[in-house]
């Protein structure tokens, strides 16, 4: 009996293998003409000061709405681009959407000049070595006149920790040009401030399940607060992400958190409801 249930699993994880495998080649398939039809959308959350209530930068997020598959999570989509060579076409597309979009964001007065537009990345892009010129190009194709100083980059702690050496190399590129760097979802990999020292970041972005906690649940507090001490005092600003509701917004700002982003001020729009001032959640705050 044994047997035959190891026979049997083996069965079955052979078939889910395959399914994953087949999944993976058509969700790919979907997503390449997705790029190339132009079809994907670029929506925009904003990044609030949490000392004048404003916004300071937004963080571009991918949106697919597939005929068939319906609303496809970012989740989803990005680890199939990452396993179909998808994710640098993909995240090149978006740099020249987001310099597009950040030109109209800035000429409307939305983001405050000395604001930011940032892109996420992942570990394939910031391993190719013609990354730089190829992100120099997005942006001069979607806007001429976006300085490159108007783009941050998120990468989370997993993917500079690849290969610490040639990332922070790279990235010592990237800066040159006038790009910043940001740490994504801080808290959910190394988690040491002391991995950070090779590269030259300059905020720090506090995961959401630690943000989520602090009204709640102590430690969560502590550990945002020690983060949010231990970063600035080496030079880093803090946003937390994930911020939904004004007791975490309190505390935040008594600890002295830099800039938080969130639910509470409103999900990721499409740039003109952004520059409209209006959110599907209808909460954005007088600040705003
Ligand atoms: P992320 O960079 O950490 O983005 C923040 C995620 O948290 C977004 O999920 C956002 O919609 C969500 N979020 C924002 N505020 C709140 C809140 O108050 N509560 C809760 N529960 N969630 C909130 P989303 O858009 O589903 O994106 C998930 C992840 O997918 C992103 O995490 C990012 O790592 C990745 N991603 C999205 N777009 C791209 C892209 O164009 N390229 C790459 N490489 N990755 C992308
Ligand atoms: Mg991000
Ligand atoms: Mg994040
Ligand atoms: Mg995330």
């Amino acid at each position: 009996a044994a047997k035959d249930q190891g026979s049997g699993t083996w069965r079955v994880f052979d078939q889910t293998m395959d399914q994953r495998a087949r999944w993976v080649l058509s969700l790919g398939n979907d997503l390449s003409d997705a790029i190339e039809s132009d079809s994907l959308e670029l929506h925009y959350q904003p990044v609030i000061d949490l000392g004048t209530g404003r916004i300071r930068s937004v963080e571009a997020l991918t949106r697919w709405r597939h005929d068939r598959r319906g609303y496809v999570e970012p989740e989803e989509f990005v680890s199939v681009a990452e396993d179909t060579g998808l994710i640098t076409p993909l995240d090149t597309w978006v740099i020249h959407r987001a310099s597009r979009d950040g030109a109209r964001l800035f000429a409307s007065g939305t983001l405050p000049p000395n604001g930011h537009v940032a892109v996420n990345l992942s570990v394939q892009d910031i391993a190719d070595p013609e990354f730089g010129a190829v992100l120099v190009e997005a942006v001069a194709e979607g806007a001429p006149d976006f300085g490159m100083d108007r783009l941050m980059i998120e990468l989370t702690e997993t993917v500079l920790m690849n290969d610490v050496e040639r990332t922070a190399a790279r990235l010592r590129e990237l800066t040159a040009l006038g790009v910043r760097i940001a740490i994504d979802d801080f808290g959910t990999g190394y988690s040491s401030l002391a991995y950070l020292r090779p590269f030259p970041t300059t905020t720090l972005k506090i995961d959401q399940t630690f943000v989520g906690g602090i009204a709640s649940n102590a430690s969560d507090l502590a550990i945002v607060r020690s983060v949010v001490e231990l970063a600035h005092a080496i030079g880093l600003e803090t946003v937390a992400e994930g911020v939904e509701t004004t007791g975490q917004l309190e505390l935040l700002r008594e600890m002295g958190c830099d800039a938080g982003q969130g639910f509470l001020w409103g999900p990721a729009v499409a740039v003109d409801g952004l520059i409209a001032g209006f959110t599907p959640s209808g909460s954005l705050p007088s600040g705003l």
